[in-house]
């Protein structure tokens, strides 16, 4: 089982997990426009997740290679915008499981505005949009 990028045609990789409660959630991302997908597994759910060759267990064993795609994903989405303490704060307060999404979308937003700086200003603005 694999997941495509619509927009790419690419196949989304493995991001990351976290442990939800009973569930575990997993992100995949597009390797080319960044898109982010999440999946809920639950216990008797993660036979599934085992035969997509994902490990399950925390990130202090993801295989090296994974983790590499990791690093220079993040490094490729990040093009030079800083986070003040307090946006960075308040980022904390959502939920770890869509942290990385959210800081992805704000990030972009701030990207298509020009600022270089995510402020608790830029957040109300993004957080404003995003909800239509
Ligand atoms: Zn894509």
């Amino acid at each position: 089982m694999k997941f495509i990028c619509l927009k790419c045609e690419s196949y989304l990789l493995y991001d990351m997990q976290e442990k939800i409660e009973e569930s575990i959630g997993i992100t995949f991302k597009c390797p080319q426009c960044g898109y982010r997908l999440a999946m809920i597994a639950n216990a008797g759910e993660t036979q599934l997740v085992h035969s997509m060759g994902i490990k399950i267990g925390g990130r202090t064993s993801p295989p090296e290679a994974l983790e590499m795609t990791r690093t220079n994903l993040d490094e490729g989405a990040e093009t030079g915008i800083d986070w003040s303490e307090e946006a960075e704060r308040r980022l904390e307060q959502i939920p770890p499981f869509v942290r990385p999404m959210a800081k992805t979308g704000i990030e972009r937003f701030a990207r298509e505005r020009g600022y270089r700086e995510i402020t608790l200003p830029v957040m109300e603005e993004a957080k404003k949009r995003f909800m239509g």
